[in-house]
């Protein structure tokens, strides 16, 4: 596939390979960018915003509308595409491309809720004469990076709402599953957007971020992924607005009073989602102690009965990880928990990127694993007395993205809602719950700002005041 700079879909002769990490088979290929790539989208995105900027929310809510509805028609087209570049079976693979749509439909939506408010200039003395108001302009050129994980929905939740704003986009989709971003771009082209508010550049992350983060011209940097690469990012961002979408080692409490079988089937699909890798997947289960032995026997019960392999099979539960490097790495982890003490319930075995679904209880403080995002098919079970402790447990690591709590009292679940250092705190659901039009973002280093359209909408804009001085009125 191509990547699309200044109206043009370009290749190049230098090409990555993207491989369906199942069987390393030859997905596609995607041009290398180079630094000449690079400023040729920066010069067009700068040029793309005076069109942008000039185009009615009618005509910016119409190509999000049309778009939808094209990737609506070829909804088993894009899910394909998903489940072969990426971790996702073909049925996460449908989740996820109608969630795409959702997020594009609503995007076209809150494009016609840009609101701004009059202002009492009068209630100051001196402002009398005074008339005025502010609203909300688009920031200019955006640069939105991806991460591998949901190659097509995450996407969307950058370029559905920077198109209903009036920005122009470059956006860097990861290197390893760039396919389903193009086809997005593809499908908002043939919406109508015009090919100069959307520069497509694809290639390796850390050899054409710095020029594309660090260029004034870039008004704003909205970036999913990991830590290390975000505080990069800042680092060189300069004088610009970032956005940071990062990552987690997401709690969720099951108290005494819990639903067993709604907590056991919700976590569990909320540990091994995508293989794990997932920004909200479950990593730390503390469950109180009352129930902890009945909740670990029907925990593991279900973890075996899940089915791995074949992402294109209809009743594979779980694919592959991203790479064989990242598997091997889970394992590690894995290794190195078990030989500080932990007890393994059930997984463990790898053969290439498949990692099995993985039950530890007895983790050290000290174990990698307990401490670190593991973004891998692994999950801690640790029994709780005191729910002032599993809350301080819960807030004990660097992140905090969602957390959760199953209990049917009401009290226990307030209490955790709001000392839970998070944000947002799901009740009885696991952490992977996710409404995209919900405030999406994280505390800590989890990251800086809100996702969720109207949310992103109000990032990816800045208010102007108009004041009239009308001294003759
Ligand atoms: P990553 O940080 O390796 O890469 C993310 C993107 O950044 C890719 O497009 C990559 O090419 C690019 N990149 C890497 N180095 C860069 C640099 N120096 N300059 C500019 N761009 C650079 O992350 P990943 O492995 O693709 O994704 C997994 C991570 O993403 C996990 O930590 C996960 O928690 C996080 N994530 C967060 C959310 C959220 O909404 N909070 C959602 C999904 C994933």
């Amino acid at each position: 596939m191509k990547m699309l700079l200044d109206g043009q879909w370009v290749d190049s002769d230098d090409k990555i390979k993207v491989l369906d990490p199942y069987d390393n088979s030859v997905v596609d290929t995607i041009p290398s960018a180079t630094a000449a790539d690079v400023e040729t989208a920066l010069a067009a995105a700068t040029r793309g915003f005076e069109i942008t900027k000039r185009m009615t929310v009618y005509e910016r809510a119409q190509i999000l509308s049309k778009a939808a509805g094209i990737i609506a028609d070829r909804l088993e087209e894009f899910a394909v595409v998903i489940a072969r570049e990426a971790s996702k079976t073909i049925n996460e693979a449908r989740k996820e491309t109608s969630r795409c749509i959702n997020t594009l439909t609503c995007s076209a939506e809150e494009a016609k809720r840009i609101l701004g408010e009059t202002i009492p200039f009068d209630s100051f003395p001196g402002g009398e004469m005074r008339r005025g108001y502010y609203y909300r302009f688009p920031i200019g050129v955006v640069l939105a990076i991806t991460p591998f994980n949901d190659p097509l929905n995450l996407v969307a939740h950058k370029l559905g709402p920077a198109i209903a704003a009036g920005n122009s986009v470059i956006l860097k989709p990861a290197t390893v599953t760039p396919l389903s971003a193009i086809k997005l771009v593809e499908a908002l082209v043939e919406a109508g957007l015009p090919p100069e508010a959307i520069q497509l550049i694809t290639g390796i992350g850390s050899v054409i971020g710095d020029p594309l983060v660090s260029d004034e011209r870039v008004r704003m940097v909205s970036f999913t992924g990991g830590v290390e690469a975000g505080k990069h990012i800042a680092s060189v961002a300069g004088i610009k607005k970032i956005g940071m979408e990062l990552g987690s080692n997401s709690p969720v409490i099951v108290w005494q009073d819990a639903d067993l079988d709604l907590a056991v089937e919700s976590c569990v699909s909320g540990s091994f989602w995508a293989a794990g890798q997932n920004c909200i997947g479950v990593q730390r289960l503390l469950i109180h102690r009352d129930i902890y032995d009945e909740f670990k026997k029907r925990f593991v019960a279900r973890t075996k009965q899940y089915k791995i392999g074949d992402k294109l099979k209809e009743d594979t539960d779980m694919g592959p990880m991203i790479t064989e490097t990242e598997a091997e790495r889970v394992e590690r982890w894995v290794n190195e928990a078990v030989e500080k003490g932990a007890t393994l319930l059930t997984g463990g075995k790898r053969e290439g990127a498949l990692y099995e679904p993985t039950v530890l209880e007895n983790v050290p403080p000290e174990a990698t694993i307990h401490h670190e995002e593991v973004f891998g098919p692994t999950v801690n079970l640790y029994p709780i007395d005191e729910l002032d402790k599993a809350i301080k447990e819960a807030n004990s690591l660097p992140y905090g993205l969602l957390a959760a709590i199953f209990t049917n009292n009401v009290e226990v679940a307030f209490k955790a809602a709001y000392d839970l250092d998070c944000g947002g705190v799901m009740i009885n659901d696991s952490t992977d719950y996710r409404l995209d039009s919900m405030p999406f973002g994280g505390v800590k280093y989890s990251g800086l700002g809100r996702e969720g359209l109207k949310f992103s909408l109000q990032e990816m804009t800045e208010p102007k005041v108009i004041c009239f001085n009308l001294p003759g009125i």
